[in-house]
Order: structure tokens, then C-alpha cells, then sequence
């Protein structure tokens, strides 16, 4: 039995760490509310920031891609799995994004874990913000190459470090909005970072894709950032509402990743029919502007009726507006607390975020009501205050 009473024994550290994780399964489509066993809660919990995801246009696309290409891709990209709408796709998100040409993955953490090995070796390094995703952190370790953290967003620091090594190829690694803080990273100053020592940068928008730039074509755009030393990566299960990334730029860098990334390789192509899906996300996207004002319009209600003494709501001017309690048990049991009031916000606690900033992770979506996010602020004020 001691294989198992290994097992047993970590979860028992996790439960006393207050770090046990369970799923709730919900019942109804993602939006404002779920249903879990029968009851309606109001939940700040999904990254759907325009509302997409239970759109009945991008469903009708859904399923017109059933009906042409049936649900399976049969095969990897590279043998036989890739198919018109996986093209169309990739064409669109090029053009959408301004890059040269775009390639789709199934996942934003198969893009990361095959874009990063792809780029760097064992000889290379890797420069990474301390809060990057977890994706481009696995991809780092993956590609064998030294990785150096940086302190979030100190370029300084950044700096020393790229006049440090001499590493063959270098990377700088970053997140265009950071997933649990909210904040949008420097990509101008990284920009000027990676010319001046000749490197690579990765800027992974999952977070800001949809939501900002002109259209919502990204937080590069916003920036009116293009180079060829920047590789793109953006994810379609967050604003676009279905699921699948993409990595777009340079078109030799397009496509050497396709022949390279192992990710991309080695995996079936994932249902053609969400491809058709998504080319009517990124419609919507691009004519949503609608929906950014009112997500915006929710995020300025929120922080201005956020009145905080003790815990910290984070500067953020995205979908993503966390609030760090500090302690894991303490964001827990305010996490209970907004549960027993019908509001669920989940409580992020390390090690998705470092040690003693646990947090809730309040993010807003267009299908939420200004009442709501107003209801939110008010519980946080009152259970704060108690
Ligand atoms: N990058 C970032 C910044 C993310 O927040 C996430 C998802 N939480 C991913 C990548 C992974 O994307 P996906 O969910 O499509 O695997």
C-alpha cells in the first residue's frame, strides 16, 4: 500500500495547506450565472470576457462545421487532419492580428509547450517574467535551456541579466496581460530589450486578445507593436469563446514552428468544426466594440465601488481585477463566505500565485449586469470590513 499512502499523504498536506482543489459542475452555458446541484449563483470566475462562449451565432457556426466536416479531424495537421476551415482560420487570425501569417494549435498550453522548445535548446536562455503562466514556464523546462526569472515587469533587472549570459539564442518570455494580476507588461520597453541584445520575444496575449487594441485585435496592436523578433501567442477558449490558441508573426518563423513545434506535430488536429467556429468569434470580435465599452464600463464600476482598507485590489485596467487577502485560508473562507451569498469568485492561492498573495480572482465579462458587479463590491466591502 505505500504507493498509495505516499498519495494519500500529500493530499492530506494540501487539505492541511488549505490547497485542495475541487470542480464544481455546472449546469447551464457559461455566462453572468451557474447552476450548480440546482442553484443559481452569480459567478466572476470565467475568462469568457465578451460574452461569446454561449453566443448562438458562434454555436449556428458550431455546428454548420459539424454538418461539413462531421466532428473529427481524423489525423495530425501534418498528415491529414488539417483541413479548409483550420486554413481560413489561420489566414483571418494573420490578418486580424496584423502578422504575417498565423498557425493554430489545440490548446494556449500546446502552443507555449511546443513554441518555446521549438525557438530554444540546451546551449540558450530564457528570460521570463516571475508571474508568466505556468504554460510558458512548463515550455521553458521543457526546452532544456537555462531560464532565468526576472522580478515582474524590472527591466533593469532584465537587462543585466541579457548582458550576463552568452547564450547563443536568447528569449525573453513574457505575457502581454498577466493572468492573475491583470496588469499589461511593458511590451514597447521589452521590445527595445530584445533589439538591442538579439532576442527573441514571446508575448502571450491570452488575456488581452479580444479584449484590447483597436477591435480588439490585442494588446500588440494596442501598442502598435510589429517586428519579426516577436512571436505572437494568443488563446480562443478565453474572449473568442471556444477553445484553441494560435502563434503568429514572421512568416519563416510560422513556418519553421510548423515544422519544429512538437506540440503541433505530434497531436490530432483538433475537430475542424471549432475552426469554423471560431472564424465567426473572430467576426464578432472584431465588431464587438459594443461589448469592450460595457466590459470597461464594468470594471470602472467595480474599482470605483471597491472600498478596500486591508486587502489590496490590484491596479488593473483589464477583465482580470484581483483582490489579494494574503493568507490561504483567510481568501478561502472569504471565498465561502461569498459562496453562501450566491456569488462565486474563485480564491487563487499559490502555487498559481506566489506565497502569501492569495487572492480572488474577480474577472468581468460583458454578460455580467452593472447590479452585479455592484453586488460583488458591496459583499467584498461589508466582508472585509467584518
Ligand atoms: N497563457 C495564459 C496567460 C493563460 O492564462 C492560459 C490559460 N489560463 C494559457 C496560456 C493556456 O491556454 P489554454 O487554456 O488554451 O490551454
Amino acid at each position: 500500500m505505500s504507493l498509495l499512502d505516499d498519495l494519500r499523504a500529500e493530499l492530506a498536506e494540501l487539505d492541511a495547506a488549505h490547497l485542495r482543489r475541487a470542480r464544481r459542475a455546472n449546469e447551464i452555458p457559461c455566462g453572468a450565472k451557474m447552476r450548480v446541484d440546482g442553484k443559481e449563483l452569480l459567478s466572476f470566475c470565467s475568462n469568457d470576457y465578451l460574452g461569446l462562449a454561449a453566443d448562438p451565432a458562434v454555436a449556428k457556426a458550431l455546428l454548420e462545421g459539424v454538418v461539413r466536416y462531421g466532428t473529427g479531424s481524423g489525423a495530425s495537421h501534418l498528415v491529414s487532419g488539417h483541413y479548409v476551415a483550420h486554413d481560413e482560420l489561420e489566414a483571418r487570425l494573420a490578418a486580424f492580428t496584423g502578422r504575417e501569417r498565423a498557425l493554430y494549435f489545440t490548446t494556449g498550453y500546446m502552443a507555449n509547450t511546443g513554441v518555446i522548445p521549438a525557438l530554444a535548446g540546451r546551449k540558450d536562455a530564457i528570460f521570463a517574467d516571475k508571474l508568466i503562466h505556468a504554460s510558458l514556464v512548463d515550455g521553458a523546462l521543457l526546452s532544456r535551456a537555462t531560464l532565468i526569472r526576472y522580478p515582474h515587469n524590472d527591466l533593469d533587472a532584465l537587462e543585466g541579466a541579457l548582458e550576463a549570459t552568452s547564450a547563443p539564442r536568447k528569449l525573453i518570455v513574457t505575457d502581454a496581460v498577466f493572468s492573475m494580476d491583470g496588469d499589461v507588461a511593458p511590451l514597447a520597453r521589452l521590445l527595445e530589450l530584445a533589439e538591442a541584445h538579439d532576442a527573441w520575444l514571446i508575448v502571450d496575449d491570452a488575456h488581452g486578445f479580444g479584449v484590447l487594441g483597436p477591435q480588439g485585435r490585442g494588446t500588440l496592436a494596442e501598442a502598435g507593436l510589429d517586428s519579426w523578433r516577436i512571436v505572437l501567442i494568443g488563446t480562443l477558449g478565453k474572449a473568442a469563446g471556444v477553445s484553441g490558441a494560435f502563434v503568429a508573426g514572421h512568416a519563416d518563423v510560422i513556418e519553421y514552428l510548423l515544422q519544429k513545434a512538437r506540440t503541433g506535430i505530434f497531436t490530432t488536429a483538433s475537430p475542424p468544426a471549432l475552426a469554423q467556429a471560431l472564424l465567426t468569434s473572430i467576426d464578432l470580435i472584431e465588431a464587438g466594440d459594443f461589448r469592450r465599452h460595457r466590459l470597461f464600463a464594468l470594471v470602472d464600476a467595480f474599482r470605483r465601488h471597491l472600498r478596500l482598507t486591508r486587502w489590496k485590489l490590484l491596479p488593473s485596467r483589464t477583465a482580470v481585477q484581483p483582490v489579494v487577502i494574503g493568507d490561504n485560508a483567510e481568501a478561502l473562507r472569504v471565498a465561502q463566505a461569498l459562496r453562501d451569498a450566491g456569488v462565486v469568485v474563485p480564491a487563487i492561492r499559490p502555487p498559481t500565485v506566489p506565497a502569501g498573495t492569495a487572492r480572488l480572482r474577480v474577472s468581468l465579462s460583458a454578460r455580467h449586469e452593472i447590479e452585479d458587479v455592484l453586488r460583488l463590491a458591496d459583499l467584498l466591502n461589508a466582508l472585509e470590513a467584518f
